[in-house]
């Protein structure tokens, strides 16, 4: 099954593993459609690919997915992989908003939208004995009463990012054609790249074959 429009092919078509760079599961998601190769790729095409990312960028657990496909029917948990995609495409509008103009390009009715999906959060907490027998320990666990609280773990990072997170250190890939979004950890905050192998390296090449280039009409 290929996605409605244009040449985009799905992640388990081709048996393409998603690609983890962001360092924030926000913009880990919003590189969940990208074209590594030329030709885009969506990972969260279907509701089986966007569970079966939950569970490698672990949002959620393998249990957790197990509970889930117990639970819901596929169509169910496609109808919500659906509003997943809509909702990454409303939240990279907004990251590219607030990095040029700053959160008070936040409108009100993202803030709305945003806290209708937060509010979909259901969780329980519990105590259990720790290993020794002697301390005890608060813990707690999503309660799983609908399909949209798939949409949670991801929908929490994204207000985390907006909320706590550096503006500065939210970047996309220096390499041009590269769409992919990561923050920047580093310790001197100068990542520039999705990756070094990837766009990284494309860029040295690049600059090498300038460098040789200007080297022959020198000559
Ligand atoms: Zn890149």
């Amino acid at each position: 099954m290929s996605n409605e429009c244009c040449n985009t092919v799905l992640s388990s078509e081709i048996d393409f593993p998603p690609i983890i760079v962001g360092d924030q599961l926000a913009l880990d998601f919003i590189n969940t459609i990208a074209a590594p190769k030329g030709e885009p790729i969506e990972w969260i095409g279907t509701g089986a690919d966007f569970l079966d990312w939950l569970v490698v960028v672990e949002a959620i657990t393998p249990s957790e997915r197990e509970l889930i496909d117990s639970k819901w029917a596929l169509q169910e948990i496609n109808e919500v992989a659906s509003e997943a995609r809509e909702i990454r495409e409303w939240f990279r509008d907004i990251v590219i908003r607030i990095k040029d103009q700053g959160r008070g390009a936040l409108m009100l009715s993202d803030i709305e939208k945003l806290n209708d999906l937060l509010s979909l959060e259901k969780i329980e907490r519990y105590v259990e004995p720790g290993q020794n027998g002697e301390e005890i320990q608060l813990e707690a666990r999503r309660l799983w009463t609908e399909p949209r609280e798939i949409l949670v773990p991801i929908v929490s990072a994204m207000a985390e990012l907006l909320a706590e997170g550096d503006l500065n250190l939210t970047r996309e890939c220096k390499n041009e054609p590269c769409t992919l979004w990561f923050y920047d950890r580093t310790k001197g905050h100068r990542r520039m790249w999705c990756s070094p192998a990837m766009c990284g390296n494309r860029a040295k090449v690049a600059a090498y074959r300038e460098r040789q280039k200007a080297g022959q009409t020198d000559s």
